[in-house]
């Protein structure tokens, strides 16, 4: 019997919980190796805590400014300029957020109407889509398709309405591994022109890149720049998903609305730890040396599976791979998942997650997401087990 007197509308109805949750809750019970939710497994720099710990005593435990710490947002405005080469003004066009999850959602919040339409890339991040629809709006979907995952620009373009308001990007991809060309900055620049279209560009994965490629930013960008509000987080670049700090940096107009929502979802972040992650920063060896970090890993795990009845796709940035199991099973991708996290003990993503109405045939049909931010040992440890599915 509910105890609640009425009938709750739900301004969420289709949610339930995360494919993330619900894979790595299932990796627990049976004991498996979890390559499904997106962390790494081995301990972030000693360093770090060191700092952490250092502000903490120094007595830095009480509310940092709104906008965020300001040695911080300087350290950030020092990253974009040494990394983009563009300048953002600390003081009005740099914010920390609690993760990049809450950085889309101040954003599309503070940006996006009631009746405007989103435009996103299908398969899209689990975020953004509720976002848009908590706003009264509606999101708009392209395809991305393997085995590069970029858009087909000629499609986004069809999509473009006079309630275009925003869209939302993410290179390097999650979770196809996908990474977007200079080319793809200037379609979109071109297909935004002149317009008052808002790029939220979802880059958390901006410093896992491989095989010697550049991250294509929007802050790089010259004239996307002044219309994209650019997403990170610390939780990827330093190996700390669970301290959930990220940024946001954007235009002085958009960030000033930006800050409007911010201030009243967080007010601000954790203070010790923003300034430890400002003085780790000052090294810009320690996210330089990522790509190559993650390379190997990949490379190691990509070699595991050469023998093994599943096909890698191609694999440019992030710390995922996704495999088609088309020669080994027909069942669907959940199924799938959930039985090698049951009978062999790896979980998985299955990518139909990313989807409203996931392809039931053809090369995105049939794709398992497996995330290599994993020791070695662990590593091949799962590629045994995988080889003989
Ligand atoms: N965007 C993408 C594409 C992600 O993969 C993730 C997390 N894995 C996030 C946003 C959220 O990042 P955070 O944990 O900093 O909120
Ligand atoms: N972004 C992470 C992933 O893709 C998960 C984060 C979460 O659990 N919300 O696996």
């Amino acid at each position: 019997m509910p105890r609640f007197p009425a009938p709750v509308t739900s301004r969420l109805p289709t949610v339930g919980t995360t494919i993330f949750t619900v894979m790595s809750r299932l990796a627990a019970e049976h004991g498996a190796l979890n390559l499904s939710q997106g962390f790494p497994d081995f301990p972030a720099s000693p360093a770090l805590f060191d700092l952490v710990a250092k502000h903490m005593h120094a007595g830095a435990n009480q509310y940092a400014p709104m906008a965020g710490a300001p040695p911080l947002r300087e350290a950030l405005a020092r990253k974009a300029e040494a990394t983009f080469g563009t300048r953002y003004d600390p003081e009005h066009e740099i914010t920390v957020t609690a993760g990049a999850t809450q950085a889309i959602h101040a954003a599309v919040t503070a940006l996006v109407r009631p009746g405007d339409e989103v435009i996103v890339l299908e398969p899209v991040y689990d975020s953004y889509v509720p976002a848009i629809e908590l706003c009264g709006a509606t999101a708009v979907r392209a395809r991305l398709r393997p085995p590069a995952w970029r858009p087909d620009w000629a499609e986004v373009r069809r999509l473009v309405t006079p309630r275009t308001r925003m869209v939302m990007i993410n290179s390097p991809h999650n979770p196809t591994g996908g990474t977007w060309a200079a080319e793809d900055l200037d379609a979109l620049a071109e297909l935004t022109r002149g317009t008052g279209i808002v790029v939220l560009s979802d880059e958390v994965y901006e410093h896992i890149v491989f095989d010697g490629r550049r991250h294509e930013s929007c802050a790089r960008h010259p004239e996307l720049r002044d219309r994209s509000v650019v997403v990170g987080s610390f939780g990827k670049t330093f190996h700390v998903t669970g301290w959930k700090v990220g940024w946001a940096l954007a235009p002085r107009e958009l960030m000033a609305e930006f800050r409007k929502v911010h201030q009243f979802v967080v007010f601000t972040v954790n203070t010790p730890v923003q300034l430890a992650l400002a003085e780790f920063l000052a090294e810009p060896a320690r996210y330089l040396e990522l790509p190559a970090f993650y390379q190997r890993k990949r490379d190691l795990f990509r070699a595991g599976l050469a023998a093994s009845r599943f096909e890698l796709l191609p694999c440019s940035g992030t710390y995922f791979q996704l495999a088609s199991y088309q020669a080994i099973s027909d069942e669907p991708d959940t199924a799938l998942a959930e039985r090698l996290t049951r009978e062999i003990g790896v979980a998985s993503v299955p990518v139909s997650a990313f989807y409203a109405a996931p392809p039931e045939q053809g090369p995105e049909a049939r794709l398992l997401r497996f995330c290599f931010a994993k020791g070695e040992e662990t590593l091949s440890r799962a590629c045994e087990r995988l080889a003989k599915v």
